[in-house]
């Protein structure tokens, strides 16, 4: 890893740190050159997700539009931050699972009520209705569209 500093080629490990969740490692370095220390991080890189929708285009699955509408499903209700990004992370992690890299859009938002039906009721009505709301018009456009090409 280059110095920052210096731009000499080579540096030294002087201390690994893994995060609480394991999913990076950060590495405390030092110049061989100039003897400054730097701190690098290490990442699995993964593949984007994608999420294909109703009508078979694509798009980047997006972490913090989901975060958003669970944050609005559960507004006032007696539910942490903390447990949000907890479904968050469950979501992906079980789509990831069972689709590797792309996903029926319909797939999260059933993936999501399962987990919002368990915690909260309200929390889940809110979710669930915006959520069918959504699907519904996609698959109205949907038709729309098919018919202008007819
Ligand atoms: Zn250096």
């Amino acid at each position: 890893m280059r110095c920052p500093f210096c731009k000499y080629e080579d540096s030294k490990v002087i201390d690994s740190r893994s995060s609480s969740d394991g999913r990076v490692i950060r590495r405390r370095r030092e110049c061989l050159n100039c003897a400054k220390r730097f701190t690098t991080k290490e990442y699995v890189e993964e593949s984007p997700l994608m999420v294909v929708k109703v009508d078979g285009r694509r798009e980047q699955y997006d972490r913090d539009k989901l975060k958003r509408s669970l944050r609005v499903a559960c507004k006032k209700r007696p539910i942490s931050t903390g447990t949000l990004d907890e479904i968050v992370t469950k979501t992906e992690a079980v789509l990831r699972d069972k689709f590797q890299d792309e996903i029926p859009s319909r797939e999260i938002g059933e993936l999501v009520m399962g987990y919002l039906e368990q915690l909260d009721e309200v929390a889940y009505v809110r979710f669930a209705s915006v959520y069918r709301n959504f699907q519904d018009k996609e698959a109205f456009m949907n038709e729309l569209t098919g018919l202008k090409k007819k």
